[in-house]
């Protein structure tokens, strides 16, 4: 059976049972209780001493998953702030048409500048197929997490919010 704590003006708070409504406690202040009828004794705080009822237990529970959820939250959010340093630059990729166009309206001098310049990037490509993989891998972490830990916080709310509708 759920039990209530009766507060007295010494500060002491006295366990009452809901059999004990309407009947008169005394503190161990020795100042006499009116322990109120069953519908006041839903306003007082409840007891976790006595056995603890289901009801208190379950909001426990649910303090405790939120505070998890909240924690995994943070975690998430921490992993996604280490990342994005950590994004690939975005790579540079030349069109077809740019590079037409690049030897197209040059000197024969500046085309060979060009054709330098460019080869190396032309044997680069593996290299940049491969930033741009990385590159998109590291950023679809972070939308991971970010997600995650939305998901985490939103539980969390929803965790406090039906514990509290419980304990009511
Ligand atoms: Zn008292």
């Amino acid at each position: 059976m759920s039990s209530f704590l009766l507060p007295c003006v010494c500060g002491r708070q006295t366990v009452v049972t809901p059999s004990q409504a309407g009947q008169a406690v005394r503190c161990e202040c020795g100042a006499p209780l009116e322990v109120p009828t069953l519908r006041g004794l839903r306003e007082l705080a409840p007891a976790t001493v006595a056995g603890g009822s289901g009801r208190v237990r379950v909001w426990g529970n649910r303090h405790r998953v939120a505070l998890a959820l909240v924690l995994f939250a943070v975690v998430c959010l921490a992993g996604a702030g280490y990342l994005v340093p950590r994004v690939p630059p975005p790579v540079e990729v030349y069109t077809q048409q740019q590079i037409l166009d690049h030897f197209e309206s040059g000197t024969p001098a500046q085309v060979m500048g060009a054709y330098l310049e460019l080869r190396p990037e032309l044997d680069a490509a593996t290299w940049r197929t491969d930033q741009q993989r990385a590159r998109k891998f590291v950023l679809s972490e972070i939308a991971v997490l970010l997600a995650a830990s939305c998901l985490g916080l939103v539980g969390a709310i929803m965790a406090l919010r039906s514990g509290r509708h419980r304990a009511r």
